[in-house]
């Protein structure tokens, strides 16, 4: 069994329109964005990161916006919901904002006995915010209050027509099975990093998803450096997983493989991180490219669209600004 999986790392999802993203993430949810780079197979596309300060593994969700990119249509194989993290008694304030900022879709349901705010993104990405009392990660208080403020992940949620193999995966992946609820099967990671929640979702006569704009992508799990890393690769090419070899993500180091349902995971490094190529008070806020791609800089600046507002900083006195 792997032992070195701690979490989720990141989830990486499909966007249309890069400024209606970063203003969402960045204003409407408040977290920090933590990075602006571009996608490493499409260098003329986004790859915003956003996160707490210091975007912190599993607090990171990360979008790919393809101007032009349909929707996605939900189904089994795919990532469901992505469920953030906030302090107890924020609730009441986050269905209060999200309906000030006209967000989609807005809902409360019930899930192993907590109640959570279910919304869509501007994709109609499936998120959901819920209550979680043990969780003591600060979270980005900026635009939001620190009493409130999104602390990061707190589960996300798989569909599948069946959730057999990929509670086996889990298992192996270090994961325990804690609860049963209907359909939903979760599963929590060891230690107390936060972000350690799976939940599996049998959905037997779903259609199969197709990717497109409001999908996630993959979903990453953390691991601590890069020795771990090749550790649970070689594990699990052992158990006869198909894993890329070790990719340099810049930020990151990290692998991927295809699981049983269809949905692609990743295994990230928490290293080196997003400080390594701007200071912690300017995350975010300049065009950071790959080095194979330094180059198209100039193309780039001129091609890809302004995001806009949304990036905050705090400045010596601890205030906080847009700029
Ligand atoms: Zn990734």
């Amino acid at each position: 069994m792997i032992r070195k999986i701690v979490g989720l790392h990141h989830v990486t999802a499909m966007a249309s329109d890069p400024a209606a993203n970063n203003s969402f993430f960045t204003k409407a949810l408040g977290l920090r964005r933590v990075k602006k780079t571009v996608n490493f197979d499409a260098p003329d596309v986004y790859h915003l990161y956003y996160g707490d300060e210091t975007g912190a593994p599993g607090t990171i969700m990360t979008y790919f916006p393809f101007p032009d990119a349909a929707p996605g249509r939900k189904g089994a194989g795919e990532v469901g919901a992505t469920v953030f993290a906030v302090p107890e008694g924020a609730l009441g304030y986050w269905a209060e904002r999200l309906q000030r900022f006209g967000v989609q879709e807005l809902a409360e349901a019930q899930r192993f006995g907590a109640k959570r705010l279910t919304f869509a993104g501007p994709d109609g990405d499936e998120l959901a915010i819920v209550e979680d009392p043990a969780d003591t990660r600060a979270g980005w208080a900026n635009e939001t209050p620190a009493d409130s403020a999104i602390r990061g992940f707190h589960s996300a949620s798989i569909r599948l027509r069946d959730i057999g193999a990929t509670a086996e995966l889990l298992k192996f992946m270090g994961y325990e099975q804690t609860e049963t609820e209907q359909n939903i099967a979760r599963f929590r990671a060891p230690g107390d990093a936060g972000a350690q929640l799976i939940d599996l979702e049998a959905v037997a006569d779903a259609r199969h998803n197709e990717l497109g704009a409001g999908s996630v992508h993959h979903i990453a799990f953390a691991v601590p450096d890069r020795a771990a890393q090749l550790e649970v690769r070689q594990q699990l090419l052992d158990t006869g997983y198909q894993v890329t070899p070790v990719i340099d993500r810049d930020y990151f180091w990290a692998i991927y493989f295809r699981t049983p349902g269809g949905v692609l995971f990743e295994i990230a490094t928490n290293e080196p991180g997003f400080d390594r190529d701007e200071d912690v008070a300017h995350l975010g806020e300049a065009l950071k490219l790959p080095t194979q791609h330094a180059h198209l800089r100039p193309f780039l600046e001129k091609h890809l669209k302004p995001l806009g507002g949304g990036v905050t900083r705090r400045d010596s006195s601890g205030k906080s600004y847009p700029s």
